[in-house]
């Protein structure tokens, strides 16, 4: 039994959800896979795991896991649940994928998705479990839809050795065919189960125009007036990014200060002195509807960021009640779409916009870009309004705009290099990885690139040469896999850098091969400086801190030898420096470092280095705090272990003919692109320019730029 407190209890009671527990619990006891749909909010992720508690299926010490596609949801969850259960955080608890509290009294577990799909690696039946949910399905991320693949061969496995496991699926939209009509997936379709959610009516007032530029400008205005003339309720406020999202809150609570012990005549005041009075400016596209209740722009206004890589702490805010008296206005990215439910919402302003990182599929260059999202999507915003009483959406963009927009966003596998999973898949002996039931397969031409990719790299093998063509397609994409990719695919991160650690024992290099993996998977170790300054004292600070971050790359990217190691050789010093000094956030501020990327980095080469261990016991790696530079030997095997691994992203200057024309001034040639690519002026080897480099990615910003460059002498290249 559960002893939940009276709180928790009538706040549960409230839950759509809970009406549906009977059909839930008889759905799933006589069928091996359900899916369940339900609005956000509607107490999915938070009561269907105590559902299953209580009916015993953590009993006999088997575990109810959880999946979530995002790490702010899978800790978030966990600690939500743990109280409304009463249970301690060692028997609900969370993994993700650098940090957990699971305890072998661990009952129910939330965990992020990649972090199961480890687990199915290490143990196919995942005996461990008696249910598993997968949340947020209706998302589509790369590991939900493998998940969701395997686990449908997986539950009629477990059930065959007489050791039953449940499947629930759970979406927040009722677009769920991809996984039940797909033959391949469930021959018999799972029932699906909908949750009745009180939605109350939103009202969506369409922006007449639509601001191409400054949608963060209208934004502000727009939540400004909402705030000086609508009636009590919360503001969430949909921006793309981060720092979208920080620019917002600071002018917000510039505009409608909140601080303790202000009283309304000093508020009145500052209000005027920020020009916002309350004179008319004939505003017809925010009208109220008939509410007759006044609202008073003297109130403050309570403002909260709420992104994925906000700590915890500050996160949690978001879910208790505003300090009494103020308003609350919550500036949020897509997380608060779905995954999580903020309580008091009654106005949504929602730019229509997200943004998504985005890969050619044909030379792998990858650029972040702000494009519309699809009208689903923007549903589900608004109906963030109407969970408490009835609400408004402003779109910051007209009707004719949203009907222009997709119907719904594509699954992220349909959108991304995929040679991870192929080799992930591979390790657990699924060699046609053609035939994998996918809900959404990538290309066929996707594919066969992840494999060719994984073949050049030792982890699968070349497929024959002879036979006839169709033979000789189809072996393309069945390669199977080698002892080298089955060391690969135990390392944590993506194949070519695992190949770089399988290589890292000659020289004593390892080490140093673990930092570098480390840094490069974790990436942007650098604040960005490159920000416009809002102010002029801002700025001379911004200037103090670019000085001093060029003085420190130049440090860290040492002299001679080392130099050729280029960007890589700069993140292993910054690594070092950083271990060395504690990795403290004064550190990180001082040098120009971001604080929360070089905890990420700790952690993973603790976890890299295990892993190599495990692989290899005999080399004995440790993560020393000491590090000293590698010699000038080490250097040059550091710069072939790296070109064995990028040997695909080979650039070599541009010579010849190329050079009458300006574009190709200082640029670079690589097989897959016509185009230029640059290295960028932050680059350790900007005035190098060897003839021939390696890089991490290229990423288009302002040019086509390399980046993580390092150079490879001529003879090398194969
Ligand atoms: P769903 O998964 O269907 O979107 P949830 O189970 O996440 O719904 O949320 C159910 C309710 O629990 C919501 O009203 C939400 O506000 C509340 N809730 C979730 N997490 C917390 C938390 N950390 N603190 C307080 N309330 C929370
Ligand atoms: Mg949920």
């Amino acid at each position: 039994p559960v002893d939940r407190s009276p709180e928790v209890q009538e706040a549960r009671l409230k839950l759509p959800v809970l009406a549906e527990e009977q059909v839930i619990m008889e759905a799933v006891r006589e069928n091996p896979s359900i899916v369940i749909c339900g609005e956000t909010g509607s107490g999915k992720t938070t009561q269907v795991p105590q559902f299953l508690y209580e009916a015993g299926y953590a009993s006999g010490g088997r575990m109810i896991g959880i999946t979530e596609p995002r790490r702010v949801a899978a800790v978030s969850m966990s600690h939500r649940v743990a109280k409304e259960m009463n249970l301690p955080t060692q028997v609900v608890s969370y993994q993700i994928r650098y940090e957990g509290n699971v305890t072998s009294d661990t009952k129910i577990k939330f965990m992020t998705d990649g972090v199961l799909l480890k687990e199915i690696q290490k143990d196919f039946l995942l005996q461990k479990y008696s249910a598993i949910i997968i949340d947020e399905a209706h998302e589509r991320s790369v590991y939900t839809d493998i998940l969701i693949g395997l686990l449908s061969r997986i539950v009629p496995l477990r059930n065959k050795k007489g050791m039953p496991m449940k499947l629930l699926i759970m979406s927040a939209t009722l677009r769920v065919e991809d996984f039940t009509e797909n033959q391949r997936l469930f021959r018999t379709p799972p029932p699906v189960i909908k949750v009745d959610a009180r939605q109350f009516p939103v009202t969506i007032h369409f922006n007449k125009r639509t601001p191409l530029e400054d949608y963060t400008g209208e934004a502000f205005h727009k939540t400004c007036k909402i705030h000086r003339m609508l009636p009590p309720g919360g503001i969430l406020v949909f921006l793309t990014g981060q720092a979208e999202v920080h620019s917002l809150c600071r002018r917000l609570r510039k505009a409608f200060p909140f601080r303790k012990g202000d009283t309304l005549k000093m508020r009145k005041r500052r209000l005027l002195e920020a020009g916002i009075g309350d004179e008319e400016d004939g505003d017809s596209d925010l009208d109220l509807g008939d509410d007759p209740e006044k609202a008073d722009a003297s109130i403050p206004l309570y403002v909260l960021p709420l992104y994925s890589l906000l700590a915890p702490e500050q996160q949690a805010k978001v879910f208790r009640p505003p300090p009494p008296g103020t308003r609350l206005c919550v500036i949020a990215t897509n997380v608060a779409e779905t995954s999580l439910t903020i309580p008091g919402i009654k106005y949504v302003v929602d730019c229509g916009r997200v943004k998504k990182r985005f890969y050619d599929k044909v030379t792998g260059v990858s650029s972040f870009k702000v494009t519309w999202t699809s009208q689903a999507s923007a549903n589900q915003r608004a109906g963030r309004a109407g969970r408490t009483e009835p609400g408004h959406c402003y779109r910051l963009y007209s009707s004719a705009v949203f009907g222009d927009f997709a119907l719904f966003s594509e699954a992220e596998i349909t959108r991304r290099p995929v040679e991870d999973l192929v080799l992930q898949m591979k390790d657990l002996n699924i060699e046609k990885v053609v035939n994998f039931p996918f809900p959404t397969p990538p290309s066929t031409e996707v594919l066969v690139a992840a494999e060719q990719l994984l073949v050049s790299l030792g982890a699968l093998e070349e497929p024959p040469c002879t036979g006839r063509l169709k033979d000789m397609q189809r072996a393309k994409l069945s390669c199977p896999i080698t002892p080298l990719g089955r060391a690969m695919a135990s390392f944590p991160v993506a194949p070519r850098y695992a190949k770089m650690l399988a290589l890292g024992k000659q020289q004593d290099c390892l080490p140093y091969v673990i930092a570098v993996v480390a840094a490069m998977t974790v990436r942007e170790i650098f604040e960005d400086l490159d920000r416009p300054a809002r102010s002029e004292d801002e700025s001379s600070k911004l200037n103090q801190r670019r000085a001093r971050l060029t003085q420190m790359r130049r440090l860290w990217a040492g002299q001679g030898a080392s130099l050729l190691l280029g960007d890589l050789m700069i993140m292993l010093g910054a690594v070092g420096a950083c271990e060395f000094a504690g990795c403290t956030p004064r550190f990180c501020e001082n040098s120009g470092l971001r604080y929360k990327a070089m905890v990420e980095i700790r952690k993973l080469r603790g976890q890299l280095t295990n892993a190599v261990n495990a692989v290899c016991p005999e080399v004995g790696v440790f993560v020393d705090p000491k590090m000293t530079p590698p010699t000038e030997h080490q250097v040059v095997c550091l710069r072939q272990i790296v070109l064995a691994g990028l040997g695909d992203h080979l650039a070599r200057r541009a010579q010849g003919e190329d050079l009458v024309d300006p574009k190709w001034k200082n640029a670079y040639k690589t097989p897959l692109m016509d185009e230029p690519v640059f290295i960028h002026p932050n680059s350790a080897l900007f005035k190098t320019l060897p003839e021939f480099v390696v890089y991490q990615e290229v990423m288009e910003t302002s040019k086509m730029y390399m980046r993580g460059v390092s150079a490879v002498e001529a003879e090398w290249v194969p």
